[in-house]
């Protein structure tokens, strides 16, 4: 049932209102999350290299200490002695979302219903729901973005068992370029679980996607190639992300925007899980402290990096296999993969400059934003 009037509404209760919803739970804050699902399921892995605790930690299903990019000039095998590639399987994240909601005495998480119009009041706001008005003295809006970006990844992939033992579990293979089906950058990426268990995904960088026949035609190839044997297909995902310098919905003024919509996918990567972490940890702290929140969670300089990078894979695609094969073959052992968790230390923002071909990305930083 709705509790009618609230600190804190969170508008979507997916993997960024959630993340919220926890912190704040824990803190005793009374609030409601609103999600129109009315069940959760399995509907996705959300993998990343991990740099920073974050309260989702037991619900890794699996790490890797080691990585792959296959590019023009052949695999690039890199790994660390303590950062891990990891994923957090979307079941136990949701169970553990409602677990701590649950147990907390002023915290709601509301199924089945879908949240509307939000209006600002003397008090606060007041948002229309599918089961009445809710007032709130905090709106946090983390629903799905409705604005579609000009460019994107977008992706299909299965998780397979395979009759065969055809997968190496001690190596991801984040990157092997294809010709292109898109009008982008195309790649297959293999998360293997088990010699015989992985999920394979066909991706495109790109202005839209190459379309579900496409991508369906395409895994089935990729995953034929694995030479399998017979094999079951346990679950399906697909994804649309944003990668925009500055991507952000449509919102109201004075109300928090979180998760997609609220720009946190990396421009350059559209990885967002760990960028959501910190998004709801400078949220958590800015509630509790009364601090105004901050606008991006990206300073000028990296949304200066993410610009040129976006805008020498848009203008020239076919580049983009060898560059990020440069970044993958020349950046030191972990600065990488920290940026592309979204790390804004200068040291890690230096190396993977200076690990770029210098000319596509000084003709791109010339032109105007
Ligand atoms: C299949 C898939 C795999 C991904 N894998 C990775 C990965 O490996 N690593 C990574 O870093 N990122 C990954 N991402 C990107 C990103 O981390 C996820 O998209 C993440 O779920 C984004 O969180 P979010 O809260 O913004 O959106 P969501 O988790 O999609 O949550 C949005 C919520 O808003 C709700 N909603 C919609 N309309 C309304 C309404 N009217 N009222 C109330 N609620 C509403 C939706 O039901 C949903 O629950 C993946 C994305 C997808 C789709």
């Amino acid at each position: 049932m709705l509790r009618p009037d609230v600190e804190i509404a969170i508008l979507g209760g997916g993997c960024a209102g959630l993340s919220l919803a926890v912190r704040l739970a824990a803190a005793g804050r009374s609030l409601c999350v609103i999600e129109p699902r009315v069940r959760y399921t399995d509907d996705r892995a959300w993998s990343f290299w991990r740099t920073a605790p974050d309260p989702f930690e037991d619900c890794v299903r699996a790490s890797w200490a080691g990585w792959d990019v296959t590019g023009p000039r052949g695999r690039v095998a890199r790994g660390s002695s303590h950062l891990r590639y990891q994923s957090v399987a979307a079941g136990p994240f949701y169970d553990r979302a409602q677990s701590v909601i649950a147990d907390a005495p002023s915290a709601d998480l509301v199924l089945g219903i879908s949240a509307g119009e939000v209006r600002k009041t003397a008090n606060g706001w007041q948002v229309e729901t599918d089961a009445g008005t809710l007032s709130a003295r905090q709106v946090v809006d983390a629903r799905s973005p409705r604005r579609t970006p000009g460019y994107g990844q977008f992706f299909l992939g299965r998780e397979i068992r395979t009759a065969r033992p055809v997968f190496d579990p001690a190596r991801v293979h984040l990157m092997q370029f294809r010709k292109a089906r898109s009008r982008g950058v195309d790649f297959v990426y293999t998360l293997p679980f088990a010699p015989d268990r992985a999920l394979v995904e066909v991706t495109s960088f790109a202005p839209e996607s190459p379309g579900r026949d496409v991508f369906a035609a395409w895994l089935e190839e990729e995953i034929a190639a694995f030479d399998p044997g017979d094999t079951e297909v346990l679950r399906e995902e697909r994804g649309a992300l944003p990668m925009e310098v500055g991507f952000s919905d449509f919102r109201r003024d004075g109300v928090i925007a979180i998760g997609l919509g609220g720009g946190a996918a990396r421009p350059s990567t559209g990885y967002a899980f760990t960028r959501i972490q910190r998004q709801a940890d400078l949220v958590a702290r800015a509630l509790d402290q009364g601090h105004d929140v901050p606008a991006s969670l990206d300073g000028p300089f990296s949304r200066f990096m993410d610009r040129v990078f976006l805008q020498v894979i848009q203008t020239v695609p076919d580049r983009g296999p060898a560059l990020f094969e440069s970044l993958f073959r020349n950046a030191p052992p972990d600065r990488l993969e920290r940026f592309l968790s979204g790390s804004t230390h200068p040291v890690d923002r230096l190396s993977v400059m200076t690990s770029l071909p210098t000319l596509p990305f000084l003709r791109a930083a010339l032109v105007p934003a």
